[in-house]
């Protein structure tokens, strides 16, 4: 299948692997920002034929880990009411909130239904003008023109029954305050591709610049994450720190301009609270004030909600590239993916859950 056969081809890979070996010259610590990147390398291995030179560590590009348990409950909460249609992408139907996830809300007679784009949740909203359809808008920039676009369509249409649930993070905040914290230990990032196809990679030139290090937009499969740490190593090397593009089917500089100026008109940057890692400086959006009828924390007073993380969870560490999830002493005992401790199992892009599904217990 083209662009995904040949960026799976193990003789390419190989070709790069040995370049890495011929390039490397001493120890260097590279995350990959996006827990897609994560689970491809624990799965194919990547990990494993690198140089010993090279530690890979694992970000916090998981989206599904990254959002508080606070706004989780808040969704339990919303989903409850009698009222609610409550819509969600089904990877955040499992994720347990403190005290219950949003399938049991199903269970015990909420009406919580999967949907497969934000767009689905206003078709709802429209057919059924007595009930109130809540979206559940989690992600990062990736996810986002689609969710802006589901209220400027309700909007369009003066639906008043929409409205969405937002817990929307942005990568470059996340990349800049690992970079500042004390103990840092990056030295070079795999920027998210997907990320980049949207927003493109302008905003990370000052960051590469300011913090000397090398950024390298980069995809998924194999060869392309295997390509990404070649150019991050040479770059590493040779004492250059720039924004070098692996993922040029996708992404261009200036990512997709008509999604930005979508994602600009219905959200507003925002101070946002990571779980694991806790509040990070204008690293979220919010709904502007303009479209804050289609805000569903502006419309369900749920109020505040005190939640506390189980106290052995190391995931904060393990998303600041600090420690590796076989170092936590939960792992794969009191914690596995049937039944999460923190953020990192919660979902299968989690750096835990991958370490747990692909066996690397030692
Ligand atoms: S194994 Fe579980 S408890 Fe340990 S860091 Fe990962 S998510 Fe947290």
């Amino acid at each position: 299948m083209k662009y995904l056969d040949e960026f799976r081809d193990p003789k390419l890979a190989k070709k790069i692997v040995a370049a890495i070996r011929n390039t490397v010259t001493r120890p260097w610590v590279i995350m990959e920002i996006c827990g897609g990147q994560t689970h491809s390398i624990i799965k194919n291995g990547i990990d494993q034929v690198l140089p010993k030179e090279i530690e890979l560590v694992h970000g916090p590009g998981c989206p599904v880990c990254v959002t508080p348990l606070e706004i989780i409950d808040k969704a339990i909460e919303i989903a409850s009411r009698p009222e609610v249609i409550f819509t969600s992408f089904g990877d955040m139907l499992r994720v347990p909130g403190s005290r219950k996830d949003l399938f049991m809300v199903k269970s015990e007679g909420g009406d919580v239904r999967t949907v497969y784009s934000p767009l689905e949740a206003v078709k709802i909203a429209r057919e059924n003008p007595d009930r109130e359809v809540v979206f559940f808008a989690v992600g990062f920039e990736t996810t986002a023109p689609g969710n802006a676009l589901a209220i400027h369509q309700a909007a369009q249409e003066g639906l008043t029954n929409f409205s969405e649930l937002v817990s929307h993070v942005l990568v470059p905040p996340a990349m800049e305050a690992l970079l500042s914290a004390p103990d840092n230990r990056v030295q070079g990032y795999l920027a998210a591709g997907h990320v980049c196809t949207v927003m493109g990679w302008e905003e990370y030139e000052p960051i590469a610049k300011k913090y000397k290090v090398p950024i390298v937009p980069t995809g998924f499969e194999p060869v392309d994450i295997l390509e990404g740490i070649l150019l991050v190593v040479k770059q590493l090397e040779e004492g250059r720190y720039e924004v070098e593009n692996q993922y040029l089917r996708s992404v261009k500089r200036e990512g997709n301009r008509p999604a930005q100026k979508l994602i600009k008109e219905i959200f507003e940057v925002t101070n946002r609270k990571w779980r694991g890692i806790g509040e990070i400086p204008s690293s979220g959006l919010k709904i502007r004030d303009k479209y804050a009828d289609y805000d569903a924390e502006h419309k369900f007073d749920v109020g505040d909600i005190q939640t506390n993380e189980a106290e052995i969870c190391i995931s904060g560490i393990i998303l600041q590239g600090l420690k590796k999830p076989k170092e936590c002493p939960a792992f794969g005992k009191e914690c596995s993916p049937s039944h999460p401790l923190g953020a990192t199992m919660v979902s299968s892009e989690g750096a835990c859950a991958a370490y747990f599904k692909y066996q690397r217990l030692q």
